[in-house]
């Protein structure tokens, strides 16, 4: 395999409902500052229907040059579509590096355009870097049960692969009228030749809790002893405006549902501020929170990891602090 005929960063641009998913705006981010440090063309790929002027946003938002597949075939997203289409780009164009958002529909193109293209794939990835002379991905991500983070190298093949995280990359702020180069593809897939029909969208009903997109989390361990004593975080909670958030021993033991959970195998958060109240800090929870703008942990034992992560760490008893929070902040905000 000859790597210099293979350039550029690409990124997937996931779009749903004519709105590029924030993951991939994060992902122009990271993308940027790896096409930077190799000198070479930052790229979003977009395939869809109707999507031809989101690559407008993806300019504004870092890109160079956006690969278009803007036909009916793809008006939803199917597994087989799509990846004939970013294979037949792929081909043509030969990126050294593709990125996906680590959502549903990334990991599942992601994953399978690995099956065809003779290259690997790091999946669930928190970290990217790129050495500068070889080209090579640096593509971390948390291995055996979190305990360390593996950095995943592809040396012998191009392009080398990865999905990411959503919320632990940081997207640009978007240039109004920048611009780059457009170029606008087809291929010629017909509906006979996709397996997958779409029949029918049916949205879900059942209302989603969203704490990755909260201001403030005031996140619950196992500190608060029981379901009842885990009330005190939703009082605190409803008084500041945020969302519940939890460890995962706080879901396991049934006191709040796994929506809440946060770490590694639960949701990641960025949000301005985040109460961590009786949480130990385990490797698991800290890189589901760990880039949150403000850290304040509460925990009686002062030697508790968490407060390593933390900017303000209040050493004492939840039952004793959390009440006068509640008291305090349910006055300044009444
Ligand atoms: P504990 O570790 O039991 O900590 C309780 C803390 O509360 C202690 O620090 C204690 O000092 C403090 N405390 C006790 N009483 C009080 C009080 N009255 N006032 C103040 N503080 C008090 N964990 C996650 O959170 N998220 C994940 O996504 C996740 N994924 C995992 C994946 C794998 C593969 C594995 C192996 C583990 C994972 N874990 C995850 C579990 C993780 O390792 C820890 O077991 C878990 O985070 C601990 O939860 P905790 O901090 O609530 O409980």
């Amino acid at each position: 395999m000859n790597f210099e005929e293979y350039s550029g960063v690409w990124v997937f641009i996931e779009e749903n409902e004519g709105n590029i998913a924030q993951v991939s705006l994060e992902l122009l981010g990271a993308g940027r500052r790896l096409a930077d440090k190799r000198g070479v063309d930052l790229c979003g790929v977009i395939i869809g229907n109707g999507v031809t002027l989101l690559s407008e946003t993806v300019f504004e938002y870092g890109a160079d040059v956006v690969y278009v597949y803007d036909q009916e075939i793809f008006t939803h997203y199917r597994t087989e579509s799509f990846m004939k289409a970013l294979l037949h780009c792929s081909e043509k164009y030969k990126p050294e590096i593709i990125l996906y958002g680590a959502t549903s529909t990334g990991k599942d193109l992601a994953s399978a355009v690995a099956t065809d293209l003779p290259t690997g794939l790091t999946a669930d990835t928190t970290e990217l870097d790129v050495e500068e002379d070889t080209g090579l991905l640096l593509a971390s991500r948390p291995a055996f049960g979190g305990n360390i983070m593996a950095t995943i190298l592809c040396k012998k093949y191009r392009p080398q692969m990865a999905t990411v995280r959503p919320k632990v990359m940081k997207a640009l702020s978007p240039e109004p009228g920048r611009t780059g180069k457009l170029v606008e593809e087809t291929i010629d897939v017909k509906e006979e030749d996709i397996r997958t029909k779409v029949l029918e969208i049916v949205k879900s009903t059942t209302k989603k809790v969203r704490i990755d997109e909260a201001d403030i989390v005031v996140a619950g361990g196992k500190g608060l002893g029981n379901a009842d004593g885990f009330q005190l975080i939703h009082q605190l909670a409803q008084a500041l405006g945020g969302a519940v958030g939890a460890s995962r021993d706080v879901v396991e033991a049934g006191w709040v549902e796994h929506p809440h959970q946060v770490g590694q195998t639960g949701v990641t958060v960025t949000p301005k501020i985040y109460f961590a109240i009786g949480i130990s800090g385990a490797i698991q929870h800290l890189v589901g929170m760990k880039n949150s703008g403000l850290i304040i942990a509460i925990n009686k034992d002062p030697d508790a990891a968490i407060f390593e992560a933390s900017h303000y760490g209040i050493v004492g008893d939840a039952f004793e602090i959390v009440p006068l929070l509640i008291q305090e902040f349910s006055k300044a905000f009444a």
